[in-house]
């Protein structure tokens, strides 16, 4: 297939990240996890210290740091300053404080400047990447030349995230509960922000994944980037 871009966004637990890692891996394309950035940024303030919500202090340390995603979907990796912090980004505390951070409008510049540039280094080289996030097909890559918008049913969502992060295929009523709330929390704060809110693009197409399998949802998004290139 050509190697064209593909902009995935959507909502916390709405499959994401192990959609588009499926996608690329059977394209042989790259991956880019544009949330791991700014998990990355956000575990750094934390371990510097600085109080998330103090802006000017948190845009200061933000110039200081380099972040390095690394775009194999059979392995993402992210470094901050060369150390690999792949398993610390998903921390609770990282969790709880990324969208205070990411609501930071120089924040984004600073990341979505190196988004842009991961899409075009991927072209220029001759191979196509999906890079998944909230604000991909509306303001990182509109022009990418197919726009998908992933959804699924609250319930769905929470179910998924809590059994993911339980480590099994089954999660408490409780947890599952919990979940729900923290991902309502965290959309709410997400899509109402003033910076590049998640919002679906009137282009990109939908795919509601509650009733689909991981693998329908991959081979649904290859078959439009299929019809996108013919
Ligand atoms: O995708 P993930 O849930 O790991 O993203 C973590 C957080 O990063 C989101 O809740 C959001 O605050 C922020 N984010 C963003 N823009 C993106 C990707 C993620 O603001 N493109």
């Amino acid at each position: 297939m050509r190697p064209i871009i593909i902009a995935v966004d959507g909502p916390a637990g709405s499959g994401k990240s192990s959609v588009c890692k499926g996608c690329a891996e059977k394209l042989g394309w790259r991956y880019l996890d544009t949330g791991a950035m700014y998990r990355a940024m956000t575990w750094a303030v934390l371990e510097a210290g600085i109080d998330p919500l103090n802006i000017d202090s948190v845009i200061a340390f933000a110039k200081t740091i380099n972040i390095m995603s690394g775009l194999d979907p059979q392995s993402p990796s992210i470094h901050v300053d060369g150390k690999d912090v792949s398993g610390s980004i998903r921390e609770a505390r990282v969790t709880d404080s990324v969208s205070a951070v990411s609501a930071i409008p120089q924040i984004r510049e600073l990341l979505v400047q190196q988004q842009r540039d991961e899409a075009r280094k991927a072209l220029q080289s001759g191979t196509g990447i999906v890079v998944e996030g909230r604000d991909i097909t509306t303001v990182v890559l509109p022009n990418a030349q197919l726009k998908v918008f992933l959804t699924a049913s609250a319930e769905v969502r929470a179910l998924r995230r809590a059994k993911e992060e339980a480590g099994a295929a089954f999660a408490s009523q409780q947890a599952v509960t919990e979940t729900q709330i923290a991902l309502q929390r965290r959309d709410h704060l997400d899509s109402t922000r003033a910076a590049s809110p998640l919002k679906q693009a009137p282009d990109a197409s939908e795919i509601d994944t509650s009733d689909l399998t991981l693998a329908e949802v991959i081979q649904e998004v290859v078959n439009r980037a299929q019809a996108v290139t013919q």
